[in-house]
């Protein structure tokens, strides 16, 4: 077989597509994984994760993915850091292609695409981004101690985080463009019940606005405009929260592989199977719930293990 063939090509480098690599390749299948955009995922663009089992005293995102790298191509598994933009899975051994044409075939494809915070597409908001602008409060909470943040968003993640930053935060202001919410009642009941969260309702940000301090770029205002009366307020702010939701980088897949309406991977049962004998899905591009490493980790091992079966079961 070609050198570009394999037992088993993982799309994504997230936790998810690391470890279906570690239990593929350990299990002495030949395994590729296509790191993709952002090789390592979400997790590198995060500060400490402290919640990963196993590291006691937490451990950096970037350093976290490095350690699950090392630890896959130490059984094997290859990476290449490239952009695969095209799939035939109508046939196998199925085809992949990267930016520039080149063709890999695997018996069996484990997508691990995963998912990206979606933004607002204010003015400012890719300049501001890292220097008061966030799309994860988990993540960057802790650098906004007795300050005055904002959160964008009317659903539960929107709730979530602006309880999760009153914790740090002096206020926290929820900017919502309704004056309904997407989120479950009992998020908002608890978002209400919060001295610190305050409400601004039919609004939305249409600039971040800031300054240069030492040479570093840092937000102080946001140019919020009130949807009903039009109004724009130009309100001081340190910290900028986009709460918006998620979309599952699944568009490579659109209609070969079975998703719901927004876009996640269908899989059965409690099982990692698509509706493609042979390709499986992990991580967030199949998981609207929990999106967390660990889960996403899970997941990447049960596909690693349907992939085993399955290929076992094709020379049987
Ligand atoms: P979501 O439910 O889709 O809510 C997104 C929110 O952002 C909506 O309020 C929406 O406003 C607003 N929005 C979307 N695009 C916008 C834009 N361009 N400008 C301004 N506002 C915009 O997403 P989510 O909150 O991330 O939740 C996703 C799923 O995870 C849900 O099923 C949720 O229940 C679940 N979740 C559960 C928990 C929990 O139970 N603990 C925590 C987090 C998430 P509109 O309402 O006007 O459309």
């Amino acid at each position: 077989m070609s050198t570009n063939h394999f037992d088993i090509a993982i799309i994504g480098s997230g936790p998810a597509g690391f470890t279906a690599a570690i239990y593929a390749s350990r299990a002495n299948l030949k395994v590729v994984i296509f790191e993709g955009i952002q090789p390592g995922g979400q997790l590198t663009i995060t500060t400490e994760v402290e919640n990963y089992p196993g590291f006691e005293h937490g451990i950096m995102g970037p350093e976290m993915m490095e350690v699950f790298r090392k630890q896959a191509h130490r059984f094997g598994a290859v990476s290449r850091y490239e952009v695969i933009n095209k799939v035939e899975l109508s046939a196998r051994p199925f085809t992949l292609f990267n930016e520039k044409g080149t063709a890999y075939t695997a018996n069996a494809v484990i997508i691990a695409t995963g998912a990206t915070a979606k933004l607002l597409g204010a003015t400012g908001e890719s300049d501001y981004m890292g220097f008061g602008v966030s799309a994860c409060a988990t993540c960057d909470g802790f650098f906004f101690r007795d300050q005055d943040v904002f959160v964008m968003g009317g659903g539960d993640t929107a709730m979530e985080e602006a309880n999760y930053l009153t914790r740090f935060a002096k206020s926290v202001t929820l900017v919502h463009r309704r004056d309904e919410f997407r989120a479950s009642k009992i998020m908002v009941d608890r978002a209400k019940a919060n001295p610190k969260v305050k409400f601004m309702l039919n609004s939305v940000v249409e600039e971040y606005v800031g300054t240069v301090v030492n040479n570093m770029k840092k937000l102080t205002h946001l140019r919020i405009k009130n949807t009903v009366t039009g109004e724009e307020t130009l309100v001081p702010a340190d910290g900028a929260f986009v709460a918006i939701g998620h979309q599952p980088n699944t568009s490579l897949f659109t209609g070969m592989i079975d998703m719901d309406d927004v876009g996640y991977i269908v899989t059965q049962g409690k099982s990692t199977y698509t509706n493609i004998p042979g390709v499986f899905a992990c991580g967030d591009a199949q998981d609207s719930v929990y999106r967390q490493a660990i889960t996403a980790a899970g997941s990447g091992c049960m596909a690693a293990i349907d992939a085993e079966r399955w290929l076992e079961e094709q020379h049987s």
